[in-house]
């Protein structure tokens, strides 16, 4: 902000309006064929600056309106209305200009003091004319990204990096940068908050085009997603609610007949994203409730998220979702409280604690259990959520495979399918008291890959456990990790 004060009155503003006026008259009726080339770009960029000194006075205006209560005096009643309604700005020009002011701007707090910009670099350059309108609104994107959590400097630091970039670059690369930013100071995601989280979420439903199609975009949290999934694995699957075809089954059918289920599912032409489509359509109609969507793969239809017991006492840490989402523990025991997820509770040895609001425990225990242990097929390399997975016996159940817990394990359709007693067919065993891995399941590859024979377990579905003890146990924390 400029120290030297300057008084301006009603003349002033004529005399400012004036100046304006001959600087943009003097370039409309220049004969700019008289100048040289380079000549031409120095009038671009120098009216380039200009304009974005002048930009960046809006905030100023804006914060001396609210100061005055001119919005709430108006029709308008709030900021964006009141600036459309007062300089027909679109509402999109109109929501950027006060983002902006409120992250660059200084306002007075009710105890007289001049509170300084919050992105107080960014409004800096802005106003010295460095940076344009679209780097500001991308750096205020980027630092609404950044976990709130994080160290001030840290934070200070992300700011200059970005302010630096868009001196010399452009705004379009901002987001790409601002990944960079995340990943250095937050490398598995974990830091992110429930608060940053919910400060992010938001539908938009685009405006109809001219065929009558809307565009669709967002962020939803970790809980929504968690729901949507459950409710997506059973009514987006092919051969489900399809409006193309009257036969195909509805959300609202009270069993599911799986012949007519792959007879429909044959004749499913449907793509993943009009398959997603048709469910959340079919989930709105009359006489469907969201609560009572049956069973999926052997579970009620609802979100199943699974904690461990450390992580519940000390009420930190993340859930994993059944389609492999994460939300955090405090999220996840909101969850609970509703009527919908499931929740299981996992002791030391991954076994079951507390299988939380499920209609019918006795087979579904146990494939809950399984989603809990296995968080997913157990084939090694393959990433498919449990969702996604059918029970599987590692001892046959028709040569007297007992269905215990511990002969059973999570396999996705295609890995299922390929377990079987062939040359090439692959095979399934319970690791034993002396692996590492004891208890959880191995695959056997066929000889024609993997001549040794050895077990092997899939560790794809593990790795946050392996990060979070990795930080529980040390080196990766917040000062060491500055550096
Ligand atoms: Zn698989």
């Amino acid at each position: 902000m400029n120290s030297m004060e300057v008084t301006l009155d009603t003349s002033g503003i004529a005399e400012l309006a004036t100046a304006v006026d001959t600087l943009s008259n003097s370039v409309f009726n220049a004969n700019l064929n008289a100048l040289a080339d380079g000549d031409v770009v120095e009038l671009m960029q120098r009216l380039e600056t200009c304009k974005r000194k002048l930009s960046a006075l809006d905030s100023r205006l804006i914060i001396e309106a609210c100061n005055r209560s001119l919005p709430k005096g108006s029709a308008a009643k709030d900021v964006v209305p009141f600036l459309r309604q007062t300089l027909g700005l679109s509402k999109y020009d109109a929501s950027v200009r006060v983002k902006i002011t409120m992250q660059c701007g200084e306002f007075f707090e009710p105890t007289g003091h001049l509170r300084p910009a919050t992105l107080a670099k960014t409004a800096e350059a802005y106003e010295a004319g460095d940076i344009s309108r679209d780097h500001v609104r991308n750096i205020i994107d980027v630092m609404n990204h950044l976990p709130t959590d994080i160290p001030a400097e840290t934070r200070t630091e992300a700011e200059e990096i970005l302010v630096g970039h868009s001196r010399v670059g452009w705004p379009d690369d901002l987001p790409k940068i601002g990944r960079d930013i995340l990943a250095r100071i937050d490398p598995d995601g974990k830091v992110v908050s429930d608060v940053d989280r919910r400060r992010r979420r938001g539908l938009i439903l685009g405006r109809p085009g001219v065929d009558g199609m809307s565009w669709i975009e967002g962020w939803l949290t970790p809980e929504l997603r968690a729901l949507l999934d459950a409710v997506f694995a059973k009514l987006a699957r092919p051969g489900m609610c399809n409006i193309d075809d009257v036969d195909s089954i509805a959300a609202t059918a009270k069993a599911v007949d799986s012949k007519v289920l792959d007879a429909a599912a044959r004749r499913d032409r449907r793509d993943a994203g009009q398959r997603t489509h048709d469910a959340l359509y079919a989930l709105l109609q009359p006489g469907v409730d969201p609560a009572k969507l049956g069973s999926h793969r052997g579970l009620p239809v609802q979100a199943i998220v699974t904690m461990s017991l450390n992580d519940l006492e000390r009420g930190t840490g993340v859930a994993t979702t059944a389609s492999g989402g994460h939300v955090s523990i405090n999220e996840a025991l909101e969850m609970a409280a509703g009527t919908r997820p499931v929740l299981a509770v996992l002791d030391a040895d991954a076994l079951p604690l507390y299988l939380g609001r499920c209609d019918r425990l006795a087979s579904p225990a146990q494939r809950l259990a399984l989603i809990a242990r296995d968080k997913g097929c157990t084939r090694p390399g393959c990433e498919t959520p449990a969702s996604m997975c059918a029970v599987h016996h590692i001892a046959d159940w028709g040569k007297g495979g007992p269905t215990d817990l511990n002969n059973l394990t999570l396999a996705c359709d295609h890995c299922h399918a390929l377990v079987n007693d062939s040359a090439e067919g692959w095979k399934t065993v319970v690791m034993g008291k002396d692996s590492p891995d004891r208890g959880r399941t191995g695959w056997i590859a066929p000889k024609s890959l993997d001549p040794t024979g050895i077990p092997r377990v899939n560790d794809r579905h593990h790795v946050g456990e392996r990060v979070a003890a990795a930080i529980e146990s040390s080196c990766l924390k917040w000062g060491s990790r500055a550096a």
